[in-house]
């Protein structure tokens, strides 16, 4: 809370000096006065507000969100409200944030099920389209009765689009709404399959053709063993950024560098990585459509798909700072002059 007041009190002071100086400026570039640096709207990403949601979305009623039941509805309505809340539109129109998945498109006992969307429209180039994507289904609960959680896989994720969500929204609000559009896109069924981001690619809202990135995160709240030591633990892995754009990767180190100055790892990005952590998330299925991706990824621990998977367990500074450089990484991808350059294809 503290961070928004101090972004809308530099805001009133910027503007009552900006507007002083309107009539001497007949083409509008007093707007440039009223400008906050993207830092601005990065901290409100906090630590306390990603706590609170996760502390809510990995708690026992959700059931452990399992696919196409009540836990994994509740945790829909969740999302849904937190985005009306906001203020964050849906791109499906009015009060529809659900793209339903018909039960016929699972295997294996499935019920139906939904992919939950809002999205901010991109102010110069509405068409352009970046996808930040996390899928919010997991596991369920056992025949003992132990509620796994999830909070790490994928609340985590879950929450952190949240918090890039409510920050692009400021940014609108202050007319500084991003070029391009962004998609905040919440699968299910990736557990079971990554049904979720399937189904969003072969039936997607916006045409893939247009759609610029998807930035996917999956588990980004913890510590793995390589990093336990306290000199390696600022370190996020990523995936796939080299793969099809260049650019897309140059830019995640740059603004890595200039701003969250985390260790990237890209020890899983190797091709012949024997994990194949490429294949294993919802970024795949846009991948596979040529469309560059970056998978966000902390690496397996101790309580990964165990009931023990708990919110007290979670890292929230170094989840912060996680969350921002995918906003960093998004908001520069979304507001440069030229659409991101693809020139990986066929190197594989
Ligand atoms: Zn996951």
């Amino acid at each position: 809370m503290k961070n928004i007041i101090v972004v809308f009190g530099v805001l009133l002071l910027l503007y009552s000096c900006g507007s002083s100086q309107k009539s001497s400026n007949t083409d509008g570039s007093n707007s440039k006065e009223v400008k906050l640096d993207v830092t601005s709207y990065a901290e409100t990403i906090t630590s306390g507000e990603l706590k609170d949601y996760l502390f809510t979305f990995a708690d026992d009623k959700f059931e452990g969100r399992d696919t196409g039941e009540p836990g994994q509805k509740k945790a829909a309505e969740f999302l849904k409200e937190q985005y009306k809340r906001m203020g964050i539109s849906s791109p499906l129109g009015d009060d529809d944030y659900y793209q339903e998945i018909p039960e016929s498109y699972f295997r294996g006992g499935i019920k139906s099920s939904e992919n939950v969307l809002a999205y901010i429209k991109g102010v110069e180039k509405p068409n352009e389209i970046v996808v930040i994507s996390a899928h919010y289904d997991h596991v369920g609960v056992d025949s003992d009765g132990n509620v796994y959680n999830g909070a790490d896989d994928d609340g985590s994720g879950t929450v952190s689009i949240l918090e890039i969500a409510e920050a692009f929204a400021k940014a609108a609000e202050n007319g500084q709404g991003p070029k391009r559009s962004i998609l905040f896109l919440h699968v299910t069924g990736e557990e079971k399959g990554l049904y979720g981001s399937k189904f969003y690619t072969e039936n997607p809202i916006f045409p893939l053709e247009n759609t610029v990135t998807n930035l996917n995160i999956d588990m980004i709240g913890r510590i793995d063993k390589d990093h336990e030591e306290k000199d390696k633990n600022d370190y996020i892995y990523l995936i796939g950024s080299d793969r099809l754009s260049t650019e897309l990767h140059n830019i995640s180190e740059e603004v890595n560098n200039e701003y969250t100055k985390l260790n990237l790892d890209y020890t899983y990005n190797a091709k012949d990585d024997p994990n194949r952590f490429y294949y294993r998330s919802d970024h795949y299925n846009f991948a596979k459509n040529n469309i560059p991706i970056i998978f966000y990824f902390n690496g397996v621990h101790e309580d990964y798909h165990k009931p023990t998977d708990t919110p007290d367990k979670i890292e929230y500074e170094l989840m912060t700072k996680r969350a921002q450089l995918v906003f960093y990484t998004a908001w520069e991808v979304a507001n440069r002059e030229k659409r991101l350059i693809v020139d990986g294809i066929g190197k594989e």
